[in-house]
């Protein structure tokens, strides 16, 4: 017997990864809706605004190179032709030894150093070589498939350089993803570096990260404010139910949550599904954004170039894990003659911080920054505290273990899209994650 539906396929969540799936299926003729519970759209992709600043509230930065859905999507949508991106112009620093060292991640660390010794520029030009190869080389839709199996990063530290995971690898998936070495499996963090060539070329959007997300929006059915707190199989078709009490039926739905949030949505969890659902954990993010009177950046050596973005070098023992001087980031986010930088607090203190009231996260923040950016408290003109309980998606090894089962799961009524689905922390994951879940439910309809 036929199911009578509302809509051919609900979206639950409004971030990149639901309003892409959203996108890719009305463009095939569905009739889709989204559902989210906040009151604007973008998820880890927004951007705040006050008084003439940009702050951007997750996600950041895009590489030219290993973002295929991404650039796929910029095409579609005109907004490379609309001048919509920004070419960042400036390196990355390490931190340590009380100042920064340029060029942290890219090419040119191997000559500039960027704090490593001579022993560690040969363990990265090791990487690099490696990554060449065919058993070194990690494809970032089968991270599972590689030849580093489930070795942690701090596993990989061990195996091809210590000065390589000090100086470069755990510093950067501190301050990008949240990491903890001993935590995170390598081959995600490898696929990254791989496809992106490491920091190499990145880019931004010029009037805040949430641009394409405000575009897509335009695109597709958005309704804000709905929380959902329930999806169900009904028969062959789905069930939502919402916080207002009211309810609705789908072809299919497609649940965008984080990982760690889906179990609570979903009582008839398939055993495949809740396995890899619940060993994929996230990072908590807390970033915390200083509007200032003057451009102020890290300390630096004269002849050093300008950095848009800092990590911490080993043995620093920081509440930040870095930050991102958003002024050289991106000059058009700030106010002229004013600066903007972002600092991150460390994985290892984000625990003891997420509940303190902003003015004293803010408070401890200054008096630390105050270590790398001289003068930072007297040029201090605002501030937001942004938390995300589940930042991104950690990659543990038992999740690594579990995803090659998950992913080849049969489609059903009920799928999913995010950045976790490939247990990689990055906006590229939830894009491409959304054509997946597309095709997949594209199937289903069609059975
Ligand atoms: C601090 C930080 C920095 C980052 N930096 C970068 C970067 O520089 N480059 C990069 O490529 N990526 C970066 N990322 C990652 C990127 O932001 C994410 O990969 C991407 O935004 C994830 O999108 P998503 O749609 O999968 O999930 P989300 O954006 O989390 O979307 C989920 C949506 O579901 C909604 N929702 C939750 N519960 C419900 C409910 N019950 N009912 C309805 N809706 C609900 C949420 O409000 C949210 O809008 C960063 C992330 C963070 C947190």
């Amino acid at each position: 017997m036929e199911t009578v539906t509302d809509i051919d396929v609900a979206v639950v969540g409004g971030g990149i990864a639901g309003l892409t799936t959203a996108y890719r299926l009305s463009r095939r003729g569905h009739r889709v809706e989204v559902f989210e519970a906040a009151d604007e759209p973008g998820g880890r992709m927004r951007s705040s605004r006050v008084d003439g600043w940009t702050m951007d509230t997750g996600a950041e930065t895009i590489s030219p190179y290993g973002y295929p859905a991404t650039w796929e999507l910029i095409k579609e949508l005109g907004l490379e032709q609309a001048g919509a991106l920004h070419r960042i112009r400036h390196p990355v620093g390490l931190w340590r030894g009380g100042r920064t060292h340029p060029w942290v991640g890219h090419p040119r660390s191997l000559l500039a150093g960027a704090g490593m010794t001579a022993r560690g520029r040969v363990q990265l030009l090791r990487m690099m070589l490696a990554s060449a190869t065919r058993s070194g080389r990690v494809d970032p839709d089968r991270p599972e498939d590689s030849g580093f199996g489930t070795r942690t990063l701090a596993q990989y530290g061990a195996e091809h350089g210590r000065e390589l995971l000090d100086n470069l690898l755990a510093p950067v998936s501190s301050a990008a993803f949240g990491w903890l070495p001993e935590r995170s499996s390598a081959a995600p963090m490898l696929a990254i570096m791989q496809g992106t060539h490491g920091i190499y070329r990145w880019q931004t959007y010029r009037d805040g990260q949430d641009t394409m997300a405000r575009i897509l929006a335009q695109h597709v059915k958005v309704h804000l404010s709905r929380t959902v707190t329930a999806v169900e199989r009904d028969g062959r078709g789905a069930r939502l139910a919402f916080a207002d009490g009211t309810g609705l039926t789908a072809r299919a739905a497609v649940v965008t949550l984080p990982s760690p949030e889906i179990p609570a949505l979903r009582p008839d969890l398939e055993e495949g599904e809740r396995e890899f659902l619940e060993a994929s954990t996230f990072t908590t993010m807390i970033r915390v954004c200083v509007r200032l009177d003057r451009p102020l950046e890290p300390r630096r050596t004269a002849g050093q170039p300008r950095l848009y973005a800092f990590v911490m070098g080993p043995g620093e023992d920081s509440l930040l894990s870095g930050g991102t001087v958003e002024h050289n980031k991106c000059p058009a986010r700030v106010p002229y003659g004013k600066g903007l930088v972002t600092l991150l607090i460390s994985p290892r203190r984000a625990a003891e911080v997420y509940d303190l009231p902003d003015g004293q996260v803010i408070d401890r923040v200054l008096d630390e920054g105050e270590r790398f950016i001289d003068g930072l408290r007297a040029a201090y003109a605002g501030h937001e505290v942004v938390r995300w309980r589940n930042g991104l998606p950690e990659a543990p090894p038992a999740a690594l273990a579990l995803r090659k089962a998950f992913v080849g799961r049969a489609p059903g009524p009920v799928e999913y899209a995010g950045d976790w689905i490939y247990l990689r922390p990055s906006s590229e994951a939830a894009i491409a994650s959304s054509r997946r879940a597309a095709s997949r439910v594209a199937a289903w309809l069609a059975r």
